[in-house]
């Protein structure tokens, strides 16, 4: 989902999600802090819980497809077991933290640009194999080690230290990950960040069980609540113009006030820009018109109605004061210049076809916009939209790109 062609609402619910994570450190950072004071029960739960939520994760993951967290899950959880496995003597910790400690930075910033391609596909295949060796490798070097004379372990008050390089890799993933969540502003980025803050600090507790099992366990409710965060997204938005979803729009309708106002907003001769200039950049031009819609500095939301025709719901307002706002979004889309690469410019000249073209690989685009408001006769949001569509025809049919009540 991209930041930067959302608002109002939608920003505020970023806002929350993306404090989730944050959040979740903060909480297990609160509760290793009481860990000397768990009893035996609390502690083998907490034990437990890494699996029982890991398991989760996976299933949610292979639920939604998602490649990035199921191999995310995986390595974190085989990476946990390692380190399980490595406690029973402190040269074979030291050798599993510093090897994972390694890996985890790299690890992370592969699966956040790899391209979701499956899981059981031959492209999951290939990942796994990859995750596979490294933690084999992990587990050899860690069970070489077992043959070391016994130092004696870390008393619980010292932490585990992180060998440097493992902290250069970790401040640069950081670094690069934060850099691409603000160009591109999207949630994956600011939930990688955070599981990488999070190991971080587990790293330096793996010779106290509880305390890494509890840092363990928010990685994964990270995960997990991720993976709400994208079925939610699939559900309300549109994938296509990142504008609210159809779905959204039926449900919005149920919470209308008293008053508001509902606009029709169809692109013209949209098939024409289709049949010239192919589907791809049809579909960048409905992306250019919704980021317009969707922009307007109003008590408005955007919605994807179906194919090139969007809905616009003004809570709370009066059609007069909703025309001006129209009437320049309308202008707005009017004079925004849609350039083409040369590459995708028909080979007949644009001139020919009338209205929609103007210029060397520009097109202009226009837009049509039928509004109505609730009033005693229009009492349901259908009667509204109704009206609305038939607005709509009006200015389809009195010549296009305006807008009509
Ligand atoms: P009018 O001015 O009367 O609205 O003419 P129009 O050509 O815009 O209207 P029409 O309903 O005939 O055509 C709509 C076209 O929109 C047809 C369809 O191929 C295209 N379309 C619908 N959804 C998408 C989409 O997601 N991407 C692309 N590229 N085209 C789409
Ligand atoms: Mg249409
Ligand atoms: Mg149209």
């Amino acid at each position: 989902m991209d930041l930067s062609i959302e608002r109002n609402g939608e920003c505020m619910r970023k806002l929350t999600t993306g404090l989730i994570p944050f959040a979740v450190i903060l909480l297990a950072w609160f509760t290793a802090s009481k860990a000397a004071s768990f009893n035996d029960a609390v502690n083998s739960v907490m034990l437990i819980l890494p699996f029982v939520i890991a398991v989760l994760a996976l299933f949610m993951s292979i639920w939604y497809k998602n490649s990035r967290f199921f191999f995310l899950t995986v390595f974190m959880l085989i990476s946990y077991i390692v380190l399980k496995i490595a406690a029973a003597k402190e040269a074979m910790l030291m050798e599993a933290v510093t090897a994972i400690s390694i890996l985890i930075p790299i690890n992370l910033v592969w699966l956040a640009f790899i391209s979701e391609r499956g899981i059981i596909t031959g492209y999951g295949a290939n990942k796994a194999i990859l995750i596979g060796i490294q933690l084999a490798w992990v587990l050899v070097s860690v069970l070489g080690k077992s043959e070391d004379p016994a130092a004696g372990m870390l008393s619980p008050d010292q932490a585990m230290s992180i060998p440097a390089p493992a902290i250069i890799l970790y401040i640069l993933a950081i670094a690069f990950l934060l850099i691409n969540y603000i160009l591109k502003g999207q949630y994956i980025f600011v939930v990688f960040i955070s599981i990488l803050i999070t190991t971080y600090i587990s790293l330096h507790f793996a010779h106290r069980p509880v305390i890494l099992a509890i840092f363990t366990n928010s990685v994964f409710i990270m995960v997990v609540s991720a993976l709400f965060e994208v079925s939610y997204s699939l559900a309300f938005y549109d994938t296509l113009t990142g504008v609210l979803s159809r779905r959204a729009f039926e449900q919005e309708l149920d919470k209308l006030g008293k008053q508001y106002c509902i606009a029709m907003v169809d692109i013209d001769h949209f098939k024409r820009v289709n049949d010239l200039y192919g589907h791809d950049i049809g579909d960048e031009v409905l992306k250019m018109v919704a980021s317009i819609l969707n922009r307007i500095s109003y008590k408005a939301r955007t919605f994807r109605y179906g194919g090139e025709e969007f809905a616009i719901i003004f809570q709370g307002q009066r059609i007069s004061d909703v025309m001006t706002v129209l009437e320049r979004v309308r202008a707005e889309v009017e004079q925004r210049p849609f350039v083409i690469r040369s590459e995708n410019r028909p080979q007949e000249k644009p001139e020919n076809i009338t209205g929609s073209s103007k210029g060397r690989g520009r097109i202009n685009i226009t837009v049509s916009i039928g509004v109505a408001q609730k009033t005693e006769s229009l009492k349901t949001p259908p009667d509204v939209i109704k009206r609305a569509d038939e607005a709509l025809y009006r200015a389809k049919s009195s010549g296009r790109n305006r807008v009509s009540k």
